[in-house]
């Protein structure tokens, strides 16, 4: 994928030389002031800023500080750009969260190398990331990353006095498809559902791994009732599937669902909501399987 770099600059030959030099490799945008700086970052994915300290209005340090304070844009490497060798202006950029600087007038090689570098960095922090993140066989969240980023959907929810609910989902019999099918046809099971839970989740929703067979999906903005008739259509859709074991051999499965809504004015976390929904799905499993129950 293209790497996106940002040059801020109030001084065009500048710009124009380090346009130069980064556009064979990388995808540059242009901001001539702080302010318009801080606008693209926030609207862009960036990969990298280039940032001049000294411009009029707003200076380097400033929009430095600003980025760093936004949750949208304070992972995005800063390399300074400055005049200033003294050791007070250098140290002055890395106490502010830049992660590098070049001095004017650039050495080509040197700029390069800086840039190639921290754009190297952002891709190993990124993929350490996904990594710490996601479940490998599912790749979706996994439970860590679902608790934390639960927090933070949890507060949104309130603030847009919204409503939030939860769907909590465990394959029926599984142990059943491990032992008749084998462990890997169970494991391309898992990933069925997994890609299932992918296609009905709107864009809001949060899906995860929540243990072996089973899956969290949290649903911002949707009544109790609109997650019942979500749920009720994964769990048809994964009964009428068909899927393939060995030697022309196909079977079914179902699953059983647990719903519930956290109480935004109570709760200021989705645990009780979560147990709710656990209790909600135990009945499912109580009543049958294959089957959709919920506990408010
Ligand atoms: P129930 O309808 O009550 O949920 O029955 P079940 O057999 O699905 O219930 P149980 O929770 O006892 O069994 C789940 C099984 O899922 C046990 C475990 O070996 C299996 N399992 C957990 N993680 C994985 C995995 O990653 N791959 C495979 N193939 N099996 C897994
Ligand atoms: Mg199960
Ligand atoms: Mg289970």
């Amino acid at each position: 994928m293209n790497k996106n770099i940002l040059v801020v600059d109030d001084t065009e030959s500048n710009i124009d030389i380090l346009l130069e030099l980064l556009d064979d490799k990388y995808d540059v945008m242009v901001a001539l002031d702080g302010e318009s700086a801080l606008e693209i970052a926030n609207e862009e994915r960036l990969d990298l800023i280039l940032l001049d300290i000294m411009m009029p209005i707003m200076d380097g340090y400033e929009v430095c500080q600003k980025l760093k304070l936004n949750e949208n844009t304070k992972d995005i490497p800063i390399i300074f750009i400055t005049a200033k060798t003294d050791e007070d202006s250098i140290e002055k950029a890395y106490s502010l969260g830049g992660s590098d600087y070049v001095i004017k007038p650039f050495r080509p090689k040197e700029l390069l190398a800086k840039v190639n570098r921290e754009i190297q960095l952002k891709n190993y922090q990124e993929e350490l990331k996904l990594l710490a993140s996601t479940d490998p066989m599912t790749k979706l969240y996994n439970r860590r990353y679902f608790n934390e980023i639960s927090k933070n959907i949890l507060e949104q929810e309130r603030e847009n006095s919204s409503e939030l609910s939860i769907m909590m989902m465990d394959i029926d019999k599984f142990k059943n498809v491990n032992d008749t099918y084998g462990h890997s046809i169970g494991d391309e099971v898992i990933s069925f559902v997994a890609d299932i839970l992918r296609k009905f989740q709107r864009k809001s929703d949060v899906v995860c791994r929540y243990g072996g067979e089973e899956f969290v999906m949290l649903l911002p903005n949707t009544s109790i009732k609109e997650a019942l008739s979500v749920a009720q259509r994964v769990r048809k859709h994964i009964e009428e599937s068909i899927l393939d074991a060995k030697e022309n051999e196909s079977f079914k499965i179902t699953i059983s669902i647990g719903i519930s809504q956290i109480d935004l004015l109570k709760e200021t976390n989705i645990e009780a909501s979560l147990n709710r929904a656990d209790k909600a799905l135990y009945k499912a499993k109580d009543l049958g399987r294959n089957r959709v129950c919920i506990n408010f």
